[in-house]
């Protein structure tokens, strides 16, 4: 894998964009909002630019963005695509593996992101990924049709929390303000993407929320496989939680580990401290303020190893 350093300028990008004919545009494992959304808009720029262009991913696309994808996912990349990976802050957390000749273009908005492509547009100011994609319509002078329109406002809804994040600028609201003109009803998107939940998920997260323990400055829910079974839920709906063990007052940091086949899964969050240099130290990474990461340990040792790396950090109220 090539690793460069060099960031390029939305005009470089754009016509880089213009020079391709077959493209294959892939994004994180675990994808969310900003991830699907950022690439179907890429998709469907790249060919209003008059290339082919396929979303390709191993992974199942979650059920609630499954009405955004332009058909079905590709499964496997074939050798004659140039890759372009969207909202990913590594190459290899990519939901393909990337060829030898590593990925063609990486446009991004995490500052961990260390420019792996042969073009990067990484910019850690935009609140989503979607909003650095929104920028290539402008610079191409791409008009945003409905569907692209509503791919770019899931990202930037989902990945500042339904414009609730400190991520959230004046800028970003003056580019919903023209999805809304293209056609996106925020209710119907609402619908689409909050209103897809199942009983199973309600008492998995249900779970995650009684299992939640204080420690001083801290917030932690575990979440075991048991729990899993208990509910008829997955490891993904278990995650839904987290914005609701949010809303403790006075906790700095929260945090939510879930079991997996690997060991347990951190997702981190914060308004202050910076959890992405807390999920780097256990080989993760993320943003500032959420960020995540996998450890080999069960969901009460990894609370524990958690708390270890925790302590310098935050007053953990002597309640260990
Ligand atoms: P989440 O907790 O929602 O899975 O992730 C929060 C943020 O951290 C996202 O931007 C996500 O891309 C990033 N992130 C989560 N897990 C990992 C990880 O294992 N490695 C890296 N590099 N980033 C992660
Ligand atoms: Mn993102």
């Amino acid at each position: 894998m090539k690793t460069r350093t060099k960031n390029n300028t939305l005009a470089e990008i754009a016509e880089f964009l213009k020079t391709l004919d077959r493209v294959a545009v892939t994004t994180h494992v675990g994808a969310d909002g900003d991830a699907i959304g950022a690439s179907v808009a890429l998709v469907r720029l790249v060919r209003r630019l008059g290339a082919e262009a396929v979303f390709c991913h191993a992974e199942a696309v979650p059920d609630y963005l499954a009405w955004l994808l332009p058909g079905e996912a590709l499964r496997e990349l074939a050798p004659d695509h140039d890759l372009l990976v969207a909202d990913t802050s590594r190459a290899d957390r990519t939901g393909v593996p990337v060829p030898e000749t590593g990925a063609r273009l990486n446009v991004d908005h995490h500052e961990d992101n260390p420019l792996y492509a042969e073009y990067n547009l990484v910019s850690p100011r935009a609140a989503a990924t979607a909003e650095i994609i929104a920028d290539l319509y402008a610079e191409l002078d791409v008009p945003l049709d409905r569907p692209a329109a509503e791919a770019l406002y899931v990202g930037i809804r989902t990945d500042t929390g339904g414009f609730n994040f400190r991520n959230i600028s004046p800028r970003a609201h003056e580019l919903v303000a023209d999805l809304l003109r293209a056609g996106v009803v925020p209710a119907e998107v609402n619908e689409r993407i909050n209103r897809r939940g199942s009983i199973e998920q309600l008492r998995i997260v249900g779970v995650s929320l009684a299992n939640a323990v204080r420690y001083g400055d801290a917030l932690i829910s575990t979440v075991e496989n048991a729990d899993y079974e208990r509910t008829g839920a997955t490891e993904l709906d278990s995650k839904e939680s987290i914005d609701q063990l949010r809303t403790v007052a006075g906790v700095d940091v929260v945090a939510h580990l879930r079991e997996v086949p690997q060991g347990t899964k951190g997702s981190l969050r914060s308004e202050t401290v910076d959890v992405g240099e807390i999920a780097r130290r256990f080989g993760g990474g993320g943003h500032r303020l959420a960020a995540g990461y996998t450890t080999r340990r069960r969901p009460n040792e990894a609370r524990e190893e958690l708390l270890g790396m925790l302590e310098g950090v935050l007053d953990l109220g002597g309640g260990r």
